[in-house]
């Protein structure tokens, strides 16, 4: 017994050699992509569903390799976030959705389009956060009210005051925050009057179960009646279908998000898509 268990330390030490023989690669391979620019936002359109017209657009960010190859956020973002690689990946992304911003009041001044872009909790552990912020803001010559924030309310477990602050500074300057993944957390009801933020994001988990259920019905219907009672606009994200579009819109929510509108896109094809959907 002794000698197999040996043996099995054996085996799980090759095994975490291995593992962390490739989390060395990939943080040899992150690196480098920050230095050559190959984390890009994807822009996925948040639509205003009374008048059915692109009101924002999500950033959510894609690794482009110098293949063409694409890496999704799930594969590198809980490496980075671990490594302390998500506030460079963060602030690229800022950077790059504030210069879109740009380009795109100067394309659409009358659509009034916003970007928001998600922050990760790791990031606020950074005392500058802000001045990140309004660096970027500066230097894309924009109005900060076009640049939006998602958090998750997980990052409120921990170091609340800190976070609490760095928020009310972000409203300050006219940036909206948005509970992103919101009914998924453990304490969310406790959180929402401690913690400034204006716009509710129902998790896709309650839209998708929607039709099927009731009781999830409920909840999103429940969801949006809060937020419009503490003053707050709701976006329900995940919507596949048009019957979930509907069934939003009779609920009086505010935008929906999801592959029934669009799937996330670049630059390029968003502008494309803003001009057909809000000119056309
Ligand atoms: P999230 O912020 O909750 O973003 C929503 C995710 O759902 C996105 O996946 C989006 O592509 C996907 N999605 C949108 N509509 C639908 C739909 O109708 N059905 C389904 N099944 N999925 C839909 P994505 O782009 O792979 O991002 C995954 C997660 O990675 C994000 O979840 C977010 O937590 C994180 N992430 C993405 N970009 C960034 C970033 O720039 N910074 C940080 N810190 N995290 C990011
Ligand atoms: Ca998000
Ligand atoms: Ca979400
Ligand atoms: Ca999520």
């Amino acid at each position: 017994a002794k000698s197999q268990g040996r043996a099995k330390y054996e085996i799980f030490d090759r095994a975490m050699h291995g593992t962390m023989l490739r989390a060395l690669k990939m943080e040899q391979e992150i690196r480098r992509a920050l230095d050559s620019h190959e984390f890009l936002p994807f822009y996925q359109p948040i639509v205003d569903l009374c008048s059915g017209k692109v009101a924002a657009f999500e950033a959510l960010v894609r690794w482009k390799k110098a293949t063409g190859e694409l890496v999704s956020p799930a594969e590198f973002i809980p490496l980075a976030e671990e490594l302390g690689l998500i506030n460079q990946i963060g602030q690229q992304m800022l950077q790059m959705a504030c210069a879109q911003i740009s380009t795109w009041q100067k394309d659409f001044p009358a659509e009034a389009l916003q970007i928001s872009v998600n922050l990760s909790g790791k990031q606020f552990n950074q005392p500058d956060l802000v001045d990140q912020v309004d660096r970027a803001v500066a230097e894309a010559g924009i109005d900060a009210q076009f640049l939006e924030l998602e958090i998750t309310e997980s990052i409120l477990m921990e170091n609340t005051d800190a976070i609490v602050e760095m928020l009310q500074r972000f409203r300050e300057r006219g940036i909206r925050i948005l509970m992103d993944d919101f009914g998924t957390g453990y304490s969310s009801l406790s959180y929402l009057h401690r913690f400034p933020s204006n716009v509710l994001k129902i998790d896709g988990s309650f839209v998708r179960r929607m039709g099927d259920d009731t009781g999830s019905h409920e909840i999103v219907r429940t969801i949006v009646l809060l937020g419009h009672n503490l003053g707050m606009k709701v976006i329900a994200e995940g919507v596949e279908t048009f019957e979930q579009y509907s069934m939003l819109k009779s609920m009086d929510c505010d935008y929906a998000q999801g592959y029934h509108i669009a799937k996330p896109m670049p630059a390029d094809q968003a502008t494309t898509f803003i001009t057909q959907r809000n000119l056309g």
